[in-house]
């Protein structure tokens, strides 16, 4: 029984990685930022670290070109969401 739970956070993962991608050439991102947030929710899984620093944590807007600034600063990267106005700050990938 465990293992299948445990496939079906792999399975809402798989789906969660393909709404970010698709997200990426879309007119509506948010959307699908909410949507997989909505999945992770779900099955009571965090979204992987390299997908949440591509949205707003304030307001799940997703970060595409124009909508945020980005400035690194003492091993951080900060985004500014030009939406909420709000900073979101991530440790920087090494
Ligand atoms: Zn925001």
């Amino acid at each position: 029984m465990k293992k299948s739970k445990i496939s079906l956070k792999k399975e809402f993962l798989d789906k969660i990685y393909e709404l970010f991608n698709k997200a990426k050439s879309v007119k509506n991102p948010d959307d699908y930022v909410r949507k997989a947030r909505r999945l992770a929710m779900k099955v009571n899984t965090p979204i992987p670290k390299e997908l949440k620093r591509r949205y707003c944590k304030h307001c799940y807007s997703y970060f595409s070109s124009g909508n945020y600034r980005v400035r690194t600063r003492n091993g951080m990267v900060v985004y500014y969401c030009l939406n909420c106005k709000k900073y979101s700050k991530f440790i920087m990938h090494k």
